[in-house]
């Protein structure tokens, strides 16, 4: 079995991306892709926590990441990759089709796009945590949702040591982050339209479990493109 699925998670900051693409990663055969996990440390470093940049990483690096990566992939047992929060302009939905066109030309792309009210939004990144000692990010900048201790919900379920807001959370990061999602949704829409791509919505405000359920059979169904 070759790689028959790739699905671009999509939407706002705090929507619950990298949750579902946990749930649902944590499956044999099946991968997720987080862009930063791809880039070189300095690259990153470059790019990390301030409003102008928002990590925004070049189109040369992205182009050789997604490359570098989906040929490790196909060389192993991955029926479908999450990409978790990419692709994050119009430039990079070429990008990705292209490069999935090259590397396993028999994968479909079928991205599916989160959606809840700024609320809701908002609420959820007042409350996610993360932790430093779980998940040793290269520029000491965690964003997988940490889970709390039962007894204290400042301290890491797993590890024990305290747990600190996304730095992307704060206050000002987040509208920033917001308005470049906003600013540039339609057009990535747009750009998997035009390439004969549709997109799936999901109400993010479900309980968890219940939006795993929901994407589940999308990922099992292994038909190949006709
Ligand atoms: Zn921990």
């Amino acid at each position: 079995m070759a790689l028959a699925l790739v699905v671009p998670i999509l939407g706002p900051p705090a929507v619950g991306k990298t949750t579902l693409t946990l749930a649902l990663g944590n499956r044999a055969r099946r991968h997720t892709f987080r862009l930063r996990d791809q880039v070189p440390a300095d690259v990153l470093a470059a790019t990390a926590g301030t409003a102008a940049h928002l990590g925004w990483i070049g189109t040369d690096i992205v182009d050789q990441a997604l490359h570098s990566y989906l040929d490790f992939v196909v060389q192993r047992d991955v029926d479908v990759v999450l990409m978790d929060n990419f692709p994050g302009s119009a430039g990079q939905v070429s990008l990705l089709l292209e490069a999935v066109a090259h590397s396993a030309p028999m994968a479909r792309v079928e991205p599916l796009e989160l959606h809840a009210d700024s609320k809701v939004l908002r609420n959820r990144a007042r409350q996610r945590r993360v932790c430093q000692r779980c998940e040793k990010d290269p520029v000491a900048d965690p964003r997988i949702p940490a889970k709390p201790s039962l007894f204290d919900d400042w301290l890491c379920g797993k590890c024990g040591a305290l747990l600190h807001f996304r730095r992307g959370d704060a206050p000002r990061l987040l509208e920033a982050r917001t308005k470049r999602f906003d600013s540039s949704i339609d057009k990535i829409r747009a750009a998997f339209t035009a390439n004969g791509v549709d997109i799936a919505l999901l109400d993010a405000t479900l309980p968890a479990d219940h939006a795993v359920g929901l994407v589940e059979p999308m990922l099992n169904s292994r038909s190949p493109i006709s």
